[in-house]
C-alpha cells in the first residue's frame, strides 16, 4: 500500500496548479492521473484564453478566480517563460441594434472587475484591426492568450520541484473512507491493483468529478454534482493568414447564455472560430461539418475577408456543467465536504470556462484550505 498525506485526483490543468501550490516540500503529496500524460482532456481542448471576467459576476467564485487567476497568469507567464499574448479583445457591433446594446454591456463587464474597458467607435476599431468591420465596439485591454501545454508542463515541474510525485497511467477505481484517511483503489496500465492510503483528498477530476464523488457516498443529484457534457466545437481558417485579427474578436452575445462565435488566435499565427456548444449525453469529440454555414453567416458581417470555402472542421472539447440545457449558468464548486461527514475531503466540481484562467487563483485557493486541514 501507498502513503500519501495530501492526494489529487486528475492531471487537468486545475489538478496540475493545485499539486503545485498544495507541495511545500514538507507534505508528501501524490497526484494521480490515468492517462500517459498531463492534460489529455478538456484542458488541451478549449480556446486557451485567458478571460477579462466579463460576464462573471465580481461575488461569483467564477468572477474571482478569473479576475485574480488573469493577473497571476500574466506574472507566472512572464516570470516562467510561458508563451502566452496579451491581445486584448473586441466585442464588436455591427449594426443599430448591436450598437445600442454596448453601454448595457460595458456597464455589466465595469461591474463585474473587467479592467479597462471602454467603448470605441469605428476609426478606433480600424485603427486596431485594419481587417474588421464594426460600427463600434468594446475594448477590453486584459484578455489575452497562452499556451496551454506549456502552461500545465510549468505547473508539472514546479509541483515535482517541491517534492510531489505524479503518477501517470494509473485510475482511481473506488475510495472509501476509514478512520482519519481514505483508501483508494487504483489500477495502472499494466494490470496491477493497489490501494493508496491519504489523509487528504482533492477531487481534481474534470468531466469526472461526479463519479468521483459518487465513490464518496455523495448522492450527486440531490448535491447538484451531476456533470452533464456540452461539446464546444471549433472551425479553423486557412487562407487570408496575413488578414488575421491579432486580437481576440466577438460578436455582441447573440442571445442570452452564449457569447457568440467568436475568433480565437493561436500563438503559432492561425486561428480558429468557436467554440459553439451543444449538449450531448455522451462523451464525443466529433466536430458537425454541416455547421460551416452557421460559423460562417455568424462572422462574416464583422471578418468581411473570410470565405466559406477557408473554414474547415476542428477540435472539439467538452464543458463539464453542473447545470442542465436550458438551466441558468452555475458557479465552480469548490468545497470542503465535512458537513457530509467527509472531513478532508476538497472536492472540485462543475470548473468549467473560465477554468483555465483561473488556474493559478484555484491553486492558492485550495491550497489555503488544506493549509487549515494542517
Ligand atoms: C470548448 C471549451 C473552451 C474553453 N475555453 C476556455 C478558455 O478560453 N479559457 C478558460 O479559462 N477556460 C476555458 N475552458 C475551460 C477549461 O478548459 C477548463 O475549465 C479546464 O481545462 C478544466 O481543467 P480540469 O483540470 O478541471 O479538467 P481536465 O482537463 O478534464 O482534467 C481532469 C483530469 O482528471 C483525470 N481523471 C478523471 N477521472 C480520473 C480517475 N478516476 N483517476 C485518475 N484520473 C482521472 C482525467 O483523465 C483528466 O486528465 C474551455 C472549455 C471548453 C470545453
Amino acid at each position: 500500500m501507498e502513503q500519501a498525506d495530501v492526494t489529487i485526483i486528475g492531471a487537468g490543468v486545475i489538478g496540475l496548479s493545485v499539486a503545485s501550490c498544495v507541495a511545500n516540500g514538507s507534505r508528501n503529496v501524490a497526484l494521480i492521473e490515468r492517462h500517459a500524460s498531463f492534460g489529455q482532456e478538456t484542458s488541451s481542448r478549449n480556446s486557451e484564453v485567458i478571460h477579462a471576467s466579463i460576464y462573471y459576476p465580481q461575488n461569483s467564485l467564477k468572477g474571482r478566480c478569473c479576475l485574480e487567476g488573469n493577473e497571476l497568469m500574466y506574472e507566472l507567464c512572464g516570470n516562467h517563460g510561458i508563451p502566452h499574448r496579451r491581445t486584448g479583445k473586441l466585442i464588436v457591433a455591427v449594426n443599430e441594434e448591436e450598437e445600442a446594446r454596448l453601454p448595457q454591456l460595458l456597464e455589466t463587464a465595469r461591474g463585474n472587475g473587467a479592467k479597462g474597458v471602454r467603448i470605441i467607435n469605428a476609426e478606433e476599431v480600424k485603427s486596431h484591426e485594419p481587417n474588421v468591420t464594426a460600427r463600434a465596439a468594446i475594448l477590453c485591454p486584459t484578455s489575452g492568450i497562452v499556451d496551454s501545454h506549456n502552461l500545465m508542463r510549468y505547473y508539472e515541474r514546479s509541483a515535482l520541484e517541491k517534492g510531489a510525485s505524479i503518477v501517470y497511467h494509473t485510475e482511481v477505481q473506488a475510495v472509501e473512507k476509514t478512520s482519519g484517511a481514505y483508501l483508494l483503489r487504483v489500477t495502472d496500465t499494466a494490470g496491477r491493483e493497489y490501494d493508496v492510503r491519504t489523509r487528504v483528498l482533492i477531487n481534481c477530476a474534470g468531466l469526472e468529478s461526479g463519479n468521483v464523488s459518487a465513490m464518496l457516498g455523495i448522492d450527486i443529484d440531490a448535491a447538484g454534482y451531476r456533470i452533464n457534457y456540452c461539446k464546444g466545437m471549433y472551425f479553423r481558417v486557412s487562407g487570408s493568414i496575413s488578414r488575421f485579427p491579432a486580437m481576440l474578436i466577438y460578436p455582441v452575445p447573440p442571445w442570452p447564455g452564449f457569447v457568440g462565435i467568436h475568433t480565437t488566435p493561436d500563438l503559432g499565427g492561425g486561428m480558429r472560430l468557436g467554440p459553439y456548444d451543444v449538449w450531448v449525453d455522451q462523451m464525443d469529440y466529433t466536430v458537425d461539418e454541416s455547421l460551416r454555414e452557421f460559423f460562417y453567416r455568424s462572422t462574416v458581417s464583422f471578418l468581411p475577408f473570410l470565405k466559406k470555402e477557408h473554414i474547415n472542421p476542428d477540435i472539439a472539447g467538452v464543458h463539464p456543467k453542473v447545470q442542465k440545457e436550458g438551466e441558468p449558468i452555475k458557479d465552480f464548486i469548490i468545497r470542503h465536504e465535512a458537513d457530509r461527514g467527509l472531513e478532508n475531503f476538497i472536492n472540485l466540481v462543475g470548473i468549467e470556462s473560465p477554468g483555465l484562467t483561473s488556474s493559478p487563483a484555484i491553486g492558492r485557493y485550495v491550497a489555503a484550505m488544506v493549509d487549515e486541514l494542517s
